[in-house]
């Protein structure tokens, strides 16, 4: 990096939907926007499966037929599976095989992120990667700290702009640093993380759509709870690409700790489940990876505004966590905001965090701080699962089986033993209450 290019008008850290949705809109006002990514690349260290794209298509509305998606969502399912039997609700609408396709897409974000960042680039931004922000660069201004720039590894000399918005994703060390030192205030309790995993299968396109039932070009995200998660908060998901599938599980870490169960070893059951095993047949595991997400909700989202420094993405917690498990379009919400407040600073020549916090404000009146303060009592909810995923799956999945025993008895009798079958031994005023409490998950 040449000494010319020691100055910008913002820096973003990070090249995530975040920190690029951020770059994108500052880039598109004509400010001078520069994102520095550790990785080799773009989206080089990145997941994630499922897309949901209100806030993309409104920064780049031909995006689907520039970026690269895998295939449109046409058909969604939810499955309980049990040891010997499953239960699969496959549901879809005739909506989701045409344009806008319900706004759901299955991508790799190894070339979403990439093509993103190419979007960044044409809007006239600038991408370092394979650079590492090590440190932020702060300035004392009086009594106050400020953010000045950003200490890039190997580099003497502070990278500096005004205005500084991390995108770092989940458990950002610099993140963590910038809030001790900014005394920034917490949320009312920790974050707490879930572990996903996922691993991406090659299949031909006419074996993906024969196995799931699908037009050609269309694709399904089934979500499975039940016996291979043995008990923990979590579940698994098997999501189709053009010539791939992607298999993985989200499981809460503390559980999973608790339990001394090995993501691995989970990972094994879940595949080997004959529900999911005959998915992967004749398939060759491309690749694999982990990452952690952020799942503590509302209350665990602390400040996410200092002078000259703000807080977007997972590295601010903003993941809804529920059963829709929206992460990345999240991310890009919180990075258009954020890009707003600093344009807004630039405007006024302001950016102490009186003016940026005009990215708080605009966060709490968004879509995203109503979903996620639905999930204030999600701790209550996770509390309750593993009990429930312990008798339910198996109990619905027997109950449906059962129900279809063929015996020559009359049909009421087998109706009797299912039923009988399916709630036995089961602590009913308990299991109301766990339900009851399991609505904190809906999101
Ligand atoms: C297995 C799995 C499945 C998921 N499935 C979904 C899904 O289906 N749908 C969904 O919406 N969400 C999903 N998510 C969540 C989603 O991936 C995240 O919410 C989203 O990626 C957050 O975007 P971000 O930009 O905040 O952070 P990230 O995407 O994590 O990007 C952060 C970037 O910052 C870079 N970086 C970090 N530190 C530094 C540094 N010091 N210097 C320079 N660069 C740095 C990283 O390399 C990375 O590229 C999933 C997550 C996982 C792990």
């Amino acid at each position: 990096m040449g000494e010319e290019n020691l100055e910008a008008q913002a820096i973003v850290v990070g090249a995530g939907p975040a920190g690029l949705m951020a770059a994108h809109k500052l880039a598109k006002e004509g400010l001078e926007v520069i994102v520095v990514e550790r990785g080799q690349y773009a989206g080089a260290k990145n997941l994630s499966g499922l897309l949901y794209s209100t806030v993309l298509s409104e920064a780049v509305p031909d995006f689907p037929s520039k970026a690269p998606l895998e295939r449109p969502v046409c058909k969604r399912a939810m499955g309980f599976l049990a040891p010997e039997s499953f239960t699969l609700l496959s549901f879809g609408s005739s909506k989701w095989s045409v344009p806008p396709h319900n706004q759901t897409w299955v991508v790799y974000r190894a070339q979403f992120d990439r093509w993103l960042a190419s979007q960044v680039e044409e809007a006239g931004g600038t991408i370092l990667e394979g650079t590492v922000v090590e440190e932020l660069f702060y300035e004392e201004e009086g009594s106050m700290t400020k953010v000045s720039g950003v200490r890039i590894r190997g580099e003497e000399e502070p990278f500096r702009a005004p205005v500084v918005i991390l995108a770092e994703g989940a458990v950002g060390l610099v993140t963590e640093r910038a809030r001790s030192r900014l005394k920034m205030h917490s949320g009312e309790k920790p974050q707490s993380y879930g572990l996903g995993i996922k691993e991406i299968w090659a299949l031909p396109a006419s074996t993906i759509e024969d196995r799931f039932g699908l037009d050609p070009g269309c694709g399904a995200a089934m979500e499975w709870v039940g016996s291979p998660f043995q008990g923990l908060v979590g579940g698994g998901f098997l999501y189709t690409g053009k010539e791939s599938l992607a298999l993985g599980l989200i499981v809460k870490l503390e559980s999973m700790t608790k339990a001394k169960v090995s993501p691995q070893d989970l990972m094994e059951g879940f595949k080997a489940n004959p529900e999911i095993r005959k998915y992967l047949k004749g398939g060759e595991l491309l690749e694999y990876g982990a990452h952690l997400i952020p799942e503590g909700g509302p209350r665990a989202v602390g400040q996410l505004s200092q002078h000259g420094l703000l807080i977007v993405g997972d590295a601010a917690g903003l993941v809804n966590a529920s059963m829709y498990h929206e992460g990345a379009n999240l991310a890009m919400l919180s990075g258009r905001l954020a890009a707003e407040a600093v344009i807004q600073a630039h405007l006024l020549g302001d950016f102490s965090r009186e003016s940026l916090s005009l990215y708080d404000r605009m966060l709490k009146e968004s879509f995203l701080m109503e979903d996620l303060s639905r999930l204030k009592n999600i701790e209550r909810a996770h509390m309750v699962f593993p009990r429930l995923m312990a008798e339910l799956p198996s109990r619905f999945a027997n109950l449906l089986v059962d129900l279809f025993e063929q015996a020559p008895v009359p049909k009421r009798e087998i109706r009797k033993h299912a039923f009988q079958r399916a709630l036995d031994g089961l602590p009913k005023l308990q299991t109301l209450l766990d339900l009851w409490k399991m609505r904190g998950m809906l999101g």
